[in-house]
């Protein structure tokens, strides 16, 4: 039974900003939360707001988390599917907020259960799973050099933020591909940068780049313009900021607007929703990319147990929590080593996170039952 759950602050600023089409991302600011139970077991959760994508800031995000979190209180953990329908049914939106409690109550019911999430889930593959790292926006010259960097590194899936100027990304995608050369997997996200006509005249002039996929060609709302694109792109659209939730991957598919859609905790409000929106792209031939916001190392391993839960995801961009201001795991989680995710201990029951840097966290409100 849930007995207590803690609610707390925390911000990073980035080494290096991040900057995508829709701005730059200098620092990000998250809610952590903790469900005990009743025999003192924890599960832990990360709300990461993104004002630019879910509309909410992390002031709304803890507003949720005031109105969310109590009515947790006394109810069974392992009752996931209610409990998140409860939180639906009594906030409309707001998905990382739901997403931080829906989280915890993974962790906490692989922890009762003895399993880790991954199988609580569904049980794909214990890892490791490659992964792709992002470049950021910035000079094409720049970003080559970032991409041959990391493919030093070990990635040999590279994702290229474009979006900024239809013929400046042309150049930062030949300066990516001839700094990398062939054997790299190449994908790209525009983050809503391009009209649809921009959009297919990009793509078509990158076909010769070999670009495995583009994100998010067109702004969010337009679905008719992403299908628009599809339909002339040589190069595969994957819908991000346009599907949050199992209802708009449902339209997605129905407007014949995409062939692959990413999944973010974030957007979906955890791990529950995720799975569904996975089971309606299975069911439409539509393979998913996990990706995620700018999170800490906690949001980055529910993304890896999601990966690791499910077959239909064929695309991973696990490079979140990876800055080491990010890190709040003090023991277990998952890391990146020559471009793979890894879980320390794929068979630890949860989220298989053992320990996390409280003092680093600002506490904000606890409540019992
Ligand atoms: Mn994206």
């Amino acid at each position: 039974m849930v007995e207590k759950i803690k609610m707390y602050r925390f911000g990073f600023r980035l080494e290096k900003p991040f900057v995508i089409a829709l701005g730059a991302i200098p620092s990000v600011e998250v809610a952590i939360v903790v469900i005990e139970d009743d025999k003192g077991r924890f599960g832990i959760g990360e709300a990461c707001p993104s004002w630019r994508i879910t509309g909410e800031t992390i002031d709304t995000a803890i507003g949720s988390l005031e109105a969310l979190a109590p009515m947790l209180l006394g109810e069974d953990p392992l009752r996931i599917g209610y409990l998140v329908e409860r939180m639906d049914s009594a906030l409309l939106g707001n998905p990382s907020a739901k997403a931080a409690l829906d989280i915890a109550l993974h962790d906490l019911a692989g922890k009762i259960l003895g399993v880790p999430v991954w199988k609580l889930l569904g049980g794909h593959s214990p890892g490791p799973v490659s992964t792709d790292y992002t470049v950021g926006i910035d000079e094409p010259e720049g970003m080559a050099q970032e991409a041959a960097r990391l493919v030093e590194e070990g990635f040999r899936e590279i994702k290229v933020k474009v979006g900024e100027d239809p013929e400046r990304d042309l150049e930062r995608v030949r300066a990516v591909r001839k700094a990398v050369g062939d054997g790299i997997t190449i994908r790209i996200d525009a983050n809503q940068g391009w009209s649809p006509q921009e959009a297919v005249w990009v793509l078509r002039e990158m076909e010769p780049f070999r670009v495995q996929l583009v994100e998010q060609p067109v702004p969010f709302w337009d679905l008719e313009g992403l299908r628009y694109v599809r339909e002339r792109s040589p190069i595969p659209v994957m819908a991000d900021e346009a599907v949050h939730s199992p209802r708009d991957a449902l339209r997605a598919i129905r407007a014949g607007a995409v062939d692959y859609i990413n999944i973010k905790l974030m957007k979906a409000g955890g791990l529950h929703r995720a799975k569904e929106i996975a089971a309606i792209s299975r069911a439409a031939g539509v393979a998913n990319m996990i990706g995620s916001m700018v999170e800490t190392d906690i949001g980055a391993t529910a993304a890896v147990h999601f990966a690791l839960s499910e077959g239909n995801v064929r695309f991973r961009d696990l490079d979140t929590g990876t800055d080491p201001n990010s890190f709040l795991i003090a023991e277990g989680g998952s890391y990146i080593e020559g471009g793979m995710r890894y879980l320390r201990d794929p068979e630890a029951p949860g989220l298989g996170i053992k320990g996390i840097r409280e003092e680093l966290l600002e506490p904000v409100a606890e409540y019992r039952r």
